[in-house]
């Protein structure tokens, strides 16, 4: 490039492209000229047609730029792809002007080298057409605050599980969704101090009114001064996991036939129940029920008319009973009632309540036959000493023994030895 006759060899140390062209023909060019081109020595270049060296569909205007005259650096750059000497492709911004070299009308053409500028723009413009997409397509929503708790976006999914247009809920308060503004209050606590929340319940309000079940999965936004600057997360609509979690649960705990609470559950609640009243040494009774000669009534009416009296019976035992009374199906025709604060004597009362209640039940079997049910009943209540609410199973199980021995249809209560 000595032929440019520059004071300092300004353009040999440029890390920017320059190559002079004459007629088209590449004639000289400077050392980052060599390398964007993957040229070993200038000599490799010279002679080169440029119109070699461009793609095909970029030929017409790199002959406007810089094949023929040139033009001036007003113009503005163009890009245009090409290939190097060991045909790799390049992106390249290309500047130009005409100038004189060795005596002739040539071009000065300078390119910047923009392939790999190019290909992290369109993985950007991908990845935001990603996330574009994604924002659109969800099914929960996302949503950002500002620090004063007012909604800045959210996405269009909004309007699937609140009803809301976007529109309509950018700019509001987050807390006027809430069903409870205690929820929500406790939520920014929650985020405040632990800077992000994971599977936080909520309940939020439809448009329609309906209420619904939300969990929620965010974090803090902070300025970069570190000052709180809003919320940003997503929300989800668990009100059918919710309702589903509830009846598995009830599933679990509940006996299919009756709908009374299955031996475990009714003997984890007494469990419960029956320490709390050796704790604050209060009395609660146990009544031990069993069917009388159940296997007769299966057997002369069939099973089915057999679920029906255990069916009838629970009902008739629950109106003897108050809200904190326990009830349960041991198994088969066997019952057990827990009632809280009452001695023996007063279960005594509630026991024959029930008994005479079941004695009274008319029961019909398919042929149109009329029979009745009797239930005997075993009493016993907690003492101070009893350690285990098994005690207090055995001695129940015991009065029931006795009431089964004494002829059936009667409450026994067990006394403890003095
Ligand atoms: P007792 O007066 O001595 O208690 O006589 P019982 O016939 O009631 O006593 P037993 O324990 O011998 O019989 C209980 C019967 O209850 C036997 C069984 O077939 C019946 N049974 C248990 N579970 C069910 C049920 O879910 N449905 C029906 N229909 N019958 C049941
Ligand atoms: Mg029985
Ligand atoms: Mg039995």
């Amino acid at each position: 490039m000595n032929s440019l006759h520059s004071p300092i060899s300004l353009i040999e140390v440029l890390p920017s492209a320059v190559f002079v062209a004459l007629d088209g023909v590449l004639v000289d060019a400077n050392p980052a000229a060599l390398r964007l081109m993957e040229a070993d020595a200038l000599s490799q270049l010279q002679g080169q047609k440029i119109a070699d060296l461009v793609h095909t569909l970029d030929q017409t205007r790199s002959q406007v730029r810089i094949q023929k005259d040139g033009g001036s650096w007003e113009n503005p750059a163009t890009k245009m792809r090409i290939r190097t000497l060991k045909n790799h492709f390049r992106i390249l911004l290309v500047a130009s002007r005409s100038i004189q070299y060795q005596q002739q009308d040539a071009v000065l053409i300078s390119a910047l080298d923009m392939t790999e500028h190019d290909a992290m723009d369109a993985h950007l413009r991908q990845s935001e057409l990603d996330l574009r997409r994604l924002f659109e397509n969800m099914q929960d929503v996302y949503y950002r605050t500002d620090a004063a708790g007012f909604i800045r976006k959210i996405s269009p999914s909004v309007v699937n599980m609140l009803g809301y247009d976007p529109e309509e809920v950018e700019g509001k308060e987050a807390k006027s969704f809430y069903l409870d503004a205690e929820d929500s209050e406790s939520y920014r606590q929650a985020i405040l101090s632990r800077g992000r929340v994971t599977d936080f319940p909520g309940k939020m309000r439809c448009k329609s009114g309906r209420v619904i079940d939300i969990s929620l999965n965010s974090q803090a936004l902070y300025d970069e001064q570190g000052n709180f600057a809003g919320i940003e997360g997503v929300f989800r609509d668990v009100t059918q996991r919710n309702e589903m979690e509830q009846e598995l649960k009830r599933l679990a705990t509940t006996d299919a036939l009756t709908n009374i609470e299955n031996r475990r559950a009714f003997l984890e609640h007494t469990e419960h129940v029956f320490k709390s009243a050796q704790r604050y040494n209060t009395r609660v009774s146990l009544l031990m029920l069993d069917l009388d000669l159940f296997k007769t009534i299966n057997d002369e009416h069939g099973h089915l008319v057999g679920d029906q009296v255990l069916v009838r019976f629970a009902e008739a035992v629950k109106i003897e009973l108050r809200e904190i009374d326990l009830f349960g199906r041991l198994g088969g025709e066997e019952f057990c009632v827990l009632l809280q604060q009452t001695t023996d004597q007063q279960a005594m009362i509630v026991a024959e309540r029930i008994r005479k209640r079941v004695e009274e039940l008319r029961f019909f079997d398919n042929d149109g036959a009329q029979f009745g049910v009797t239930v005997s009943i075993g009493i016993a209540s907690n003492h101070l000493q009893d350690q285990q609410l098994e005690r207090l199973l055995e001695r129940a199980d015991k009065a029931l023994y006795q009431a089964k021995h004494s002829g059936r249809n009667q409450s026994r209560i067990e006394i403890l030895p003095a």
